[in-house]
């Protein structure tokens, strides 16, 4: 692979990390050749910092590291795609990416709830132990009712869809299609499945 370290005058080219699974755009960041030598060597991304004038490791105080999957280099050789996996947050505000959480689509919020939905599933089979004050837990309740009653909300939210897609209330529209989101993830759920298994599904036709 051919790097043009040359092209600026301080040896520096810029580094676009991206995350190797959800395709976000984490940060940016610039390497010289001895950044990029370790990052290869270490597997962990290392660029050199220009605010501390020193190759920089990033996760090295955070120990939010960035896990080395590949790097590419682009047409005119100026410039590297890094694609990585994540330890923790890359920002160090805290959020995924440098951008803020926005640019995320919302989609590991999908997979944190699959995460809650799942836990309390697991509290209605008691198979973990529900903390005090949980016990009135709508989605545990559902789970309790039964698979046929799971999908019968599905349907009927499924209605209030079609129902406020004709009649162009936007608002009510969002609401109804958060409600049928809800309810079918905690179906998938009831029947064992998470949203992935769908989208493979869909991949699979693609
Ligand atoms: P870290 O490399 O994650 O241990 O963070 C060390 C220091 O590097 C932080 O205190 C920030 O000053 C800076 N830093 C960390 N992450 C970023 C980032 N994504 N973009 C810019 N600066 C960062
Ligand atoms: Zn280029
Ligand atoms: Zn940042
Ligand atoms: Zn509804």
């Amino acid at each position: 692979m051919t790097i043009d370290f040359n092209k600026n005058k301080d040896g520096l080219v810029p580094a676009i990390i991206q995350d190797a699974k959800t395709k976000n755009v984490l940060m940016l960041g610039y390497m010289n050749q001895e950044a990029y030598d370790l990052t290869v060597a270490t597997k962990k991304v290392t660029f050199f910092s220009r605010t501390k004038n020193r190759l920089w490791t990033k996760g090295e105080e955070s120990g939010n590291f960035l896990n080395l999957i590949t790097i590419q280099s682009d047409c005119d050789s100026d410039t590297l795609l890094v694609t990585v996996d994540p330890v923790g947050p890359t920002c160090h505000k805290g959020t995924d990416t440098c951008w803020g959480q926005e640019n995320t689509g919302g989609f590991e919020f999908l997979s944190e709830l699959e995460n809650i939905i799942e836990n309390r599933k697991a509290q209605a089979d008691g198979t973990v132990s529900t903390p005090e004050g949980a016990k009135s837990s709508y989605v545990s309740s559902l789970f309790k009712s039964g698979i046929n009653k799971v999908a019968q909300k599905v349907g009927e939210e499924a209605v209030e869809v079609v129902i406020e897609a004709m009649d162009n209330n936007e608002t009510l529209f969002k609401e109804e299609s958060a409600d049928l989101l809800f309810h079918y993830l905690i179906l998938l759920q009831a029947k064992g499945y998470k949203l992935k298994d769908v989208v493979k599904v869909l991949e699979a036709r693609h």
